[in-house]
């Protein structure tokens, strides 16, 4: 069969539940009505920059007022131009200002268990030290600093600090390399590096400052390495170099006042996650994100003034900027940050959390709910999580069958699920329920937030037949969106706005049926053409799922004379043998739920799969082990080495 006009994506996966809020839910609820959430995105769709005017001008503090909404020259956007406003500023002294002090910020755990709760009034205090510390290790407007650090309160503390002295932060996950850090201080031209001496990790101290160390040895822009006191480890200190956390910061003034910026300052420098290259450096800047963080937190996860709101990700991602410091504590939530593993000391240690502190609100990604199926029910029925009433996803499409699980066993039937769908460059989410409002469907993000327009065109950038898919664009600039990888805007602009003229290419498939539901098919790159038919990886590994059997797949192409490509499946067991009955089993399964287009050639049994360091399965790398080639492409962000080289020696 010849290839569907404009490069159409075969719609194969039939999913017909649909999940209403409950009506106490929608009554209680920001956005209460389908009615009301169509009337506010056709509102924005109107005019954007009108809308997001309005918004910013209600929701930041303003040392000087904007001039103009937005100035577009594709693919460069400015944002509430001329306008002065300060991240740090909103998200903390603007509550204390208004009155709001003492209220609960930071509910901080350690992984030994320790804790530590901060009102805003003492993260004022925190941050400004912080801050003047930075700048007397010569720290000011416009230099980069890399933060490498645990997940402890000084993190989102050092973050604030340097958007309140005009730094642009870069935070990197503190589980890379010296190699990986290292790049990263170069790429950006970091000027200074803080870090902990180690940080836990399943009950063992990871040394983060040596790590820090070797890569300094190759970072020349590098002056100073700041140290947090963490995990008790004693450090080799460089004299000159390196300074304690609690020699600088402790003693510094708590006076350092928010400097006044310009909207348009970098705020962050953010690499992606590598799931399909190498990492890009996305900048993002002061007035526009903030507003968008903040905004979508609030549509997105509902919140109010009583709820405990829990984001389970790392301030080494994107999700950790926007859903952990930048939009909750813009919005003045009560956020809960955990330092440790899901499983130590025991595998229920995140529903232990949530039954002590009464989260409300949980937010999460595939990767941990698929772990989470796999230790079992026995473990979350201990707890008491009648607390909790919104779910969140994130990082991946999630699995009907993993949604099912979410639902029934975290939610107890009662919470809305929002599936997020987002970028390190969108700067917050896109898409997503709106939970009082849209009623959800597994394994679908639904509908765009207010303000953003997507836009499914073929490969040729014409729009295409939406219910058939193709690939996801964004047809109006955003608040939120990356202004630039960072060093490099040819890159930049050859990436995002090459390909379709006058849209953001963000690199996803998707299809939206007809009810105006939106459903992310993978990466663009992913797509295997099955003799003719353009088929997309989540909904073959979707079926392989829905097996009792299967804990998690991944689906390439492989090349074939005939058919263009094979579909080759790598698939993790629940309990069961890895048996010849077993994957044929399968196969009959795949051709039940989808058809025998999508039936697996090849069916790999393995017993972990290559994933990020964020937790994506990386499928590039399977897509050359299906092949029988070497893995090429940047492979710094594989979580674990160990995984590729078991998956080739079974090759041999
Ligand atoms: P790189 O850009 O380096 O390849 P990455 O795209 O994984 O890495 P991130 O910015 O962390 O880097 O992830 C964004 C991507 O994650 C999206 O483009 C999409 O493919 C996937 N994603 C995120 N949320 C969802 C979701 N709710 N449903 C489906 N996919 C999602
Ligand atoms: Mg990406």
């Amino acid at each position: 069969m010849a290839e569907q006009a404009g490069g159409g994506i075969s719609n194969v996966m039939r999913e017909e539940r649909v999940f209403p809020p409950s009506a106490e839910f929608a009554a209680q609820a920001r956005i209460k009505s389908m009615e009301e959430y169509e009337a506010l995105w056709t509102q924005a769709a109107a005019d954007p920059p009108k809308f997001w005017a309005d918004l910013a001008r209600d929701e930041l503090h303003w040392f000087e007022p904007f001039s103009k909404a937005l100035v577009w020259n594709e693919p460069v956007a400015e944002w509430f131009v001329g306008g002065k406003t300060n991240a740090c500023y909103n998200c903390v002294d603007k509550h204390v200002v208004e009155g709001r002090g003492d209220r609960t910020a930071i509910i901080w755990e350690g992984e030994p268990g320790d804790q530590r709760t901060l009102t805003y009034a003492e993260l004022q205090t925190e941050v400004s030290k912080c801050a003047n510390a930075l700048k007397s290790l010569g720290i000011g407007v416009g230099d980069v600093v890399s933060i490498y650090m645990p997940m402890t309160p000084e993190l989102a503390i050092a973050m604030l600090a340097c958007a309140r002295i005009g730094a642009v932060h870069s935070v990197i996950f503190a589980g890379f390399s010296a190699e990986a850090i290292a790049d990263r201080n170069n790429d950006a031209g970091a000027k200074l590096v803080i870090t902990s001496d180690g940080a836990w990790r399943r009950g063992k101290v990871l040394p983060l400052k040596e790590t820090v160390d070797e890569a300094l040895a190759k970072s020349p822009t590098v002056e100073h390495c700041l140290v947090l006191k963490r995990a008790g480890d004693a450090p080799t200190m460089q004299e000159g170099r390196d300074v304690w956390w609690h020699d600088v910061v402790d003693s510094a003034s708590a006076d350092c006042p928010a400097e006044p910026l310009d909207s348009e300052t970098p705020l962050f420098i953010l690499y992606t996650s590598g799931s399909t290259g190498k990492p890009k450096g996305i900048k993002h800047t002061t007035a526009g994100y903030n507003l968008y963080a903040k905004k979508t937190f609030e549509w997105v996860f509902d919140h109010r003034d009583d709820d405990i709101y829990w984001c389970t990700a790392d301030c080494g991602w994107i999700t950790g900027h926007s859903y952990i410091v930048y939009g909750p504590l813009a919005a003045g939530a009560q956020v809960m940050m955990y330092e440790g593993a899901p499983n130590h000391p025991a595998e229920d240690r995140f529903w232990d959390i949530i039954e002590r502190h009464k989260v409300t609100i949980f937010y999460t990604a595939p990767t941990a709910i698929r772990a989470f199926i796999k230790w079992g029910d026995d473990l979350v029925k201990k707890h008491d999580l009648t607390s909790l009433r919104i779910l969140g996803t994130v990082g991946e499409g999630i699995n009907p069958e993993a949604w099912m699980w979410y639902h029934r066993m975290i939610g107890g039937e009662r919470c809305p699920i929002v599936d997020t769908w987002w970028q390190t460059e969108t700067g917050g989410i896109m898409m997503s329920p709106l939970p009082g409002a849209i009623p959800t469907k597994p394994g679908s993000c639904t509908k765009p937030l207010p303000g953003i327009i997507p836009s499914i065109v073929g490969t040729d950038g014409q729009e295409v037949d939406t219910n058939q898919g193709g690939m996801l664009t964004i047809a109006h600039p955003w608040p939120g969106m990356l202004r630039g990888i960072w060093g490099d805007m040819d890159r930049y602009e050859q990436v995002y706005w090459s390909r379709v003229k006058g849209k953001y290419l963000a690199g996803d498939n998707a299809r939206c049926d007809e009810d105006g539901y939106y459903w992310i098919m993978g990466r663009i790159d992913d797509v295997l053409n099955v003799s003719g038919h353009r088929l997309s990886t989540i909904e073959i590994e979707s079926a392989l799922v829905s097996h009792a059997a299967v804990a998690e797949a991944a689906a390439v192409g492989r090349p074939h004379e005939l058919k263009g490509d094979a579909v080759a499946v790598f698939v993790t067991l629940c309990d069961a043998e890895p048996t010849e009955e077993l994957r044929e089993e399968l196969r009959q399964h795949v051709r039940k739920e989808i058809g025998a287009l999508a039936v697996p050639d090849d069916i790999r049994f393995t017993s972990s799969l290559p994933k990020t360091r964020s937790g994506k399965i990386m499928r590039r790398l399977l897509r050359d082990i299906a092949a029988g080639r070497e893995a090429a492409g940047d492979t710094t962000t594989l979580e674990d080495y160990t995984v590729l080289a078991k998956l080739r020696e079974k090759e041999a």
